[in-house]
Parts: C-alpha cells; sequence; structure tokens
C-alpha cells in the first residue's frame, strides 16, 4: 500500500492551508503555516500566476493530501463518483470522506491520519464485528465501527481519544461516537454542506474530465 511519506507540514505550506497531518500540533503557534505560510523552496515569491490547469492540479493535490491518497486510488473514486447519480464533484467529496481512517480520525480516537491508518492496518479496528484491515475502506450508513485490540493497545489508542478531546471539541453530525468504548456509530452518510474543508470540487472535476 503506497502512502504519502516526507514532511507533512512543508505539504501545508505547498497548499497554503491547514491539512491537520499532525494531531495537537496542527492547533498551536508551532504550526508550520501559522508560522511561515510561504511555499517551501527557494524563490517561492517570484512565482507567476498559475494557469487554470495550474489551479486545477492544485485543487486535486489538496484533496489527495487531506485524506492521504495516491493518484491511482484517486482516479478510482472518481470513476465511482461519475458513474453515479447526481453532481459529480459532490459524490467525489463522499468517496473520501467515508473512508474508515478518515471516520477515525474525525471521531478523534487518532490524533492524524497516519496514527488512524496504522490502527487500521495492524487490526485493531473492526467495522460490524469483523476486523478490517483496509484504511481505505468505505463506510455505509448504520455501521459499528470499534476499536477491538488488545488491553495494552486499547488503552494506548483510549489515551489517544483522551488527548484529543481538548482541541477536537465536537465530533461530526453524521457519527455518534462513544470515547469509552471506542465504538463509532454511523447514523448516516455526510453531505455536501458537512464536508469540513474549503475546496472547490468542481475544478477538480474540470481537470479530471479533460
Ligand atoms: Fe499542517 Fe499540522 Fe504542520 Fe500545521 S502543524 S503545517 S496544519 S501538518
Amino acid at each position: 500500500m503506497a502512502r504519502i511519506t516526507g514532511p507533512k507540514c512543508r505539504l501545508c505550506r505547498r497548499e497554503g492551508l491547514k491539512l491537520f497531518l499532525k494531531g495537537e500540533r496542527c492547533y498551536t503557534v508551532k504550526c508550520a503555516v501559522e508560522r511561515r505560510g510561504t511555499p517551501p523552496g527557494v524563490h517561492t515569491w517570484s512565482r507567476q500566476r498559475k494557469s487554470s490547469y495550474g489551479l486545477q492540479l492544485r485543487e486535486k493535490q489538496r484533496l489527495k493530501r487531506m485524506y492521504g491518497v495516491m493518484e491511482r486510488q484517486f482516479r478510482i473514486y472518481f470513476a465511482r463518483a461519475v458513474q453515479k447519480k447526481g453532481n459529480t464533484g459532490a459524490n467525489l467529496l463522499l468517496e473520501v470522506e467515508r473512508r474508515l481512517d478518515n471516520v477515525l480520525r474525525l471521531s478523534g480516537f487518532a490524533t492524524g491520519p497516519g496514527a488512524a491508518r496504522q490502527m487500521i492496518v495492524h487490526g485493531h479496528v473492526a467495522v460490524n464485528g469483523r476486523r478490517c484491515d483496509r484504511p481505505s475502506r468505505q463506510i455505509r450508513a448504520g455501521d459499528l465501527i470499534k476499536v477491538t485490540a488488545h488491553e495494552r493497545r486499547r488503552k494506548h489508542v483510549a489515551a489517544m481519544a483522551e488527548s484529543t478531546k481538548a482541541y477536537m471539541t465536537e465530533s461530526p453530525a453524521w457519527l455518534e461516537v462513544d470515547r469509552e468504548k471506542l465504538e463509532i456509530k454511523v447514523l448516516l452518510l455526510p453531505t455536501r454542506e458537512q464536508f469540513p474543508f474549503g475546496i472547490n470540487e468542481q475544478l477538480i472535476v474540470e481537470g479530471m474530465s479533460k
């Protein structure tokens, strides 16, 4: 399974917005976007205005990096979004938002996407009573997600869930989160309005439809 490696804050600086990839640090003044909002690399101020292709590419990269999705997987999501009824852009956002690793992150059980992914790959998560080790699994309305790790690991997850309380005070309305039992119930699927980041999905659709 391919994944994005390398300095995370650099990704945020490239996109010019907070992608919340490092847990608590993202909510403090230590955040690299807060400290210096310039893109990484030399000659950052001398860059020219972007072409329409550049804008479309940037928007796509933003979405991929927020969710830790690689190009191949993203193209699969896009193909599915096109096939579904309704607005393609909204369908695409729903595809990435429904990933199991994202649900764990939104619930505060993991400090960031990396920790959520590791928890799943190491087999500490079950969906509807069955262990699932695929971070990309698409959750559905009515699914019950549980942390099933053995006692020592469970304590670690519980401590992580406790620590995220301080800065993730609310979980999304479409999830019912029980931090004591380490359980998440998916009440319904999210809508476009509940999508947390400011993404112009239309640009992505235009770029990928060529
Ligand atoms: Fe991005 Fe978090 Fe680093 Fe800030 S601290 S730049 S939000 S990963």
